[in-house]
Parts: C-alpha cells; structure tokens; sequence
C-alpha cells in the first residue's frame, strides 16, 4: 500500500470511531498495514480492515472472541477450521490458533474473510 494512502488512513482512523479511543499497543488496540491492506483494530472489538483494491471489511468480531459465534452455526475459531479447510484442504489445530500472535491470528481472519468475498 503506498505511503501517502497510508498517512491518510491514518489520520483517519487515528481516533477507533467506535469508542473515541486513540491508544494503540498494550493491549489496547494496532494500527497494521503491508503491501497488500491496512489494519485498525480496537480492544472495543472495532476492526476494519482496507485492501489495497478498495475493498473495506468492517468485523465485529477480534480475537478475544475466538469462542464466540460469529454466525448461527460457528464461532470465530470454527470459522478459522473450516474456511481453512475449504480452501486449502489441511487443517488447523486449537493448538496452532491459539499460539496464533494477534496481528497474524487477524490476518489469517482477514485472509480468509477476502477469499470468501472473492
Ligand atoms: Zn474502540
């Protein structure tokens, strides 16, 4: 993601516009970003995720909350199995999710959150 697009993002969303929150670090929320997307996400549970193409994903969910049912049928962590599984034929262990660092746990979601949108 070029600099300049960067910068605007952040001023953007320097402030969590769920909770008017500007901390990032210990715990209490991030900013990440790569070549690829832009990350912002809040200990509130905001978390918006911007791709490079334009497309913008807004989550209710985080990762304190792998437990939680994210739609009627699955949690956050049976998602994570079986979005794995469809569609790259292995499998994820609770093991491996829960060793899982919280940006790379995000980006896995995010990862697979873009896979479906495709
Ligand atoms: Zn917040």
């Amino acid at each position: 993601m070029k600099a300049m697009k960067v910068i605007e993002l952040n001023n953007k969303y320097a402030i969590c516009p769920k909770c008017g929150s500007d901390k990032v670090g210990n715990g209490e929320g991030g900013i990440y970003n790569d070549e690829y997307k832009y990350i912002r996400y809040c200990k509130c549970g905001y978390k918006i995720t911007i791709f490079e193409n334009g497309i913008e994903l807004e989550e209710k969910t985080n990762i304190s909350q792998l437990d939680k049912k994210v739609n009627q049928e699955e949690t956050l962590r049976d998602f994570i199995k079986n979005s794995y599984k469809d569609f790259y034929e292995d499998e994820l262990t609770d093991e491996y999710i829960d060793r899982l660092a919280e940006v790379k746990l995000t980006e896995l979601v995010d990862h697979l959150d873009y896979l479906w949108t495709k």
